[in-house]
């Protein structure tokens, strides 16, 4: 059994896909959306998909690490038959610590509540008001909680929905639930013609500042405070895995790769890839990702897309790095990520119940 991690334990953010290109199905359309602005190829989610997901996370069983693993599919996961027996497979794996899945909390719980491991499942439920009413959203959560399970709700900060926050977090409050603010980010679109955060205005970050969960979110994410440079963990402890086996830092960034402040870097596999525009190349891997070309794909990919995956990893082609090292991005796109920061767990304690949150209990 190969151990990856120093600590014996590793945070896993399963995604579907790595370069933007939305596969699975919502059942909401929310104004804000991002599949709304970018025009983004809807995919069913199938039993091939699901068996690529068991093969991916059998691999997984075979570390000694534990695993706290978060699954986000960039659509709405218990709709769909078979991302629900992912979850409910994930759920079950014996290395796994904490399995939480981010849904929008529209599915009725009693619908998939017995076929999930309970004790290690928690919930990170979005309120999208546009689409369901509170009322609803907190009776799902009711049966969450008396089921036993962990749950965290958050809400994305559109512009109409900030004034109301106050409100809002105090009727959560109520009902004995944490609301955890996410800031409207647009970085490539325009929503009402404006780009968030920077369209907040000062009242709008007022409130924002106040009901942030911590300062620190609120700086990177509302003020986008850059990160670049920053010790982070991402790569040490934590990674992003993709459906297609593909892991990375995060969002983006090699593992095997140490980025130095500036860009310097020093690359395992040469940089073949970076060739090629990265337009070009993301149409290249989903191409090959569909299966088009399949004859083709493996000569192609082997040219094209240098990523590294799951078996390099494994097989200890690849090592994770030791120490947290330099993040290499100007901002950091996602809560879960931010809290591989260095200096942000040397100051909260990880959550053992969320994968995707830390504890609100300040140590130092
Ligand atoms: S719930 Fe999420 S994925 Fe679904 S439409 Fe709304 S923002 Fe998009
Ligand atoms: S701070 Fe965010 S973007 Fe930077 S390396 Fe860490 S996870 Fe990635």
């Amino acid at each position: 059994m190969v151990k990856l991690t120093k600590s014996g334990s590793i945070r896993i953010n399963f995604r579907s896909c790595r370069d933007n290109q939305i596969k699975l199905r919502c059942n909401f359309d929310c104004s804000y959306c991002i599949r709304k602005f970018k025009r983004r190829r809807l995919h069913d989610f199938i039993k091939r998909d699901y068996l690529k997901t068991k093969e991916i996370w059998d691999k997984l069983t075979k570390i000694e690490d534990k695993i706290y693993a978060r699954i986000i599919f960039d659509g709405e996961l218990l709709i769909n038959k078979w991302t629900r027996e992912c979850v409910f497979y994930m759920s079950k794996l014996p290395n796994m610590e904490v399995l939480e899945i981010v849904t929008n909390n529209s599915i009725n719980p009693k619908h998939y509540l017995s076929s999930l491991n309970l004790e290690k499942t928690s919930f990170s439920c979005s309120f999208h008001p546009e689409y369901i009413s509170i009322q609803k959203f907190l009776k799902h959560i009711h049966i969450l909680k008396t089921a036993g399970c962990h749950v965290y709700a958050n809400i994305v900060c559109i512009p109409q929905i900030v004034k109301f926050i106050p409100k809002i977090i105090n009727l959560f409050k109520k009902y004995d639930i944490i609301l955890k603010l996410q800031a409207f980010m647009t970085p490539d679109i325009r929503y009402l013609v404006k780009k968030y955060p920077e369209a907040y205005n000062i009242e709008e970050r007022k409130i924002l500042k106040k009901f942030f969960i911590n300062k620190e979110e609120y700086e990177f994410f509302v003020e986008k405070k850059s990160t670049k440079g920053l010790l982070c963990y991402a790569g040490v402890d934590m990674l992003n895995l993709f459906l297609d086996g593909t892991i990375r830092r995060c969002f983006t960034g090699k593992i095997c790769e140490f980025y130095k402040y500036g860009g310097v870097k020093n690359n395992l596999r040469g940089n073949f890839s970076d060739l090629f525009p990265n337009k070009f190349r993301d149409n290249i891997n989903t191409l090959t990702d569909q299966g088009v070309f399949r004859f083709l794909s493996r000569k192609i990919k082997k040219h094209i897309n240098d990523e590294i995956d799951l078996d390099d990893l494994i097989s200890g082609k690849i090592k994770l790095q030791r120490k947290a090292f330099p993040c290499h991005k100007n901002e950091c796109l996602c809560t879960a990520h931010l809290i591989g920061l260095k200096h942000i767990r040397d100051k909260f304690l990880l959550s053992n119940n969320f994968v995707g949150m830390y504890n609100l209990t300040q140590i130092s």
